[in-house]
């Protein structure tokens, strides 16, 4: 078994319970659904392990908070910006690094405004206190941060924001943002931004005249450009611009599922041609397909199969986009509460699923690896999925 150096410490511990922060019975890290079994062989099985040893695992997102066991609780939880990071489940991932995308939708409740410059701000904030008060999850800001992690039996989190911030014009705020860890951003989140046009948008006008300076500047710093969320025209505009590849940090493939966050072929294959990497998405109900219309971990590998047949494996990495807590009640709390929905074209017909077989957690990474294994991939091939490509990206657009 991969070995983490984790000693039980849980967030805010440095703090009172019930004097201050209130307290709410969080839902458990590890196994709050039934386990998910992929049948290996026993040379199967050491072969996994063996892989999780060898090579730096890398989520490219994921989402580390822990949320209340009881859903009544969640709108509460999430409005007091307090948000527990799952130290114990991280220990059992076999995950070196995560891209961790903090808290998205924190404080819109009451602002209608999530990404406001002093949220954001708070949630990084809250974020790194909690981190600098224990030493086995370390915050990655080069390469070296997460092959240290790798090699010391830490786990590295990178900051990664799923959207600009409310900046108006003043890009000096980027630096700003890079000063305080992060490395991975994305240009809009769903809803266009005065930089260009997001998925949900009905007309896409392309990247901005501010949006060429926004990457312009990103390039400058060393933050890498995230398109999950982004237009698909304006994706095309900014990997056209960006001098450096980019990430789609968590998506799929609209060939497979005619979803908005889905990418259609041609937006990924010019992301691969400019040497960047998409992450497979898997929070539930995203990554389905006609085939297989349930969300389990053999719809998400039907989008990993595909987009490597399209672009070839060096171009391909996981970003589940999972949490610790239940996603599907986060999801329609959300959509009450906000009135909002990504997508608005109708999907075809599919079973909702209570939490996605295979993928519930950011823990649940591993099930990934065994299923490479049992199908067959080579651990050449394996390595650069699991991490390898993402560390390539890295490389080339971080200072
Ligand atoms: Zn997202």
């Amino acid at each position: 078994m991969k070995v983490k150096d984790y000693d039980g410490y849980v967030s805010y511990q440095y703090l009172e319970a019930g004097v201050d922060y209130k307290e709410y019975k969080l839902t458990r890290q590890v196994n709050r659904v039934k386990p998910y079994e992929i049948p290996l062989s026993k040379t199967e099985e050491e072969r996994v392990q063996e892989i999780l040893e060898k090579y730096v695992i890398i989520s490219l997102h994921d989402h580390l908070e822990v949320y209340p066991e009881d859903p009544s609780q969640i709108l509460d939880y999430i409005r007091r910006g307090r948000m527990w990071i799952a130290y114990e489940g991280m220990a059992a991932s076999g995950l070196d690094a995560v891209f961790a995308g903090l808290y998205d939708g924190v404080g819109s409740i009451e602002s209608r405004d999530p990404w406001a410059w002093e949220n954001i701000i708070y949630q990084i904030g809250m974020f790194l206190s909690d981190l600098k008060h224990q030493d086995f999850m370390i915050l990655a800001e080069r390469v070296d941060d997460i092959i240290y992690a790798h090699n010391n039996g830490k786990v590295a989190a990178i900051i990664h924001l799923e959207g600009t911030p409310n900046i108006g014009s003043n890009l000096d705020k980027v630096d700003i943002l890079y000063g305080f860890g992060v490395r991975c951003m994305g240009i809009t989140y769903s809803q266009g931004n005065q930089f260009g046009s997001g998925l949900a948008d009905k007309r896409d006008n392309g990247l901005t005249d501010l949006g060429y300076r926004l990457v312009d500047r990103m390039n400058k710093l060393g933050i890498t450009v995230d398109l999950a969320h982004v237009g698909d025209r304006t994706s095309l505009d900014v990997i056209e611009a960006s001098r450096y590849p980019v990430f789609i940090t968590h998506a799929g493939a609209r060939a497979l599922w005619p979803s908005r966050r889905m990418k259609p072929d041609e937006v990924i294959q010019a992301m691969a041609e400019k040497g960047g990497v998409i992450g497979i998405e898997a929070a539930p109900h995203t990554t389905l397909t006609m085939k297989n219309r349930v969300h389990t971990l053999e719809a998400i590998m039907e989008h990993f199969e595909y987009i490597v047949k399209l672009v070839g494996i060096d171009h391909v990495a996981f970003g589940p986009d999972t949490i610790y807590g239940d996603h599907v009640a986060i999801h329609r709390i959300f959509r009450e509460e906000l009135a909002i929905s990504t997508t608005k074209t109708k999907l075809p017909e599919h079973r909702e699923v209570e939490y996605v077989a295979g993928l519930e957690s950011p823990s649940d990474f591993i099930n990934i690896i065994k299923w490479l294994v049992k199908h067959g991939y080579s651990d050449q091939e394996i390595e650069k999925v699991v991490g390898g490509n993402i560390l390539r990206v890295l490389r080339q657009t971080w200072k």
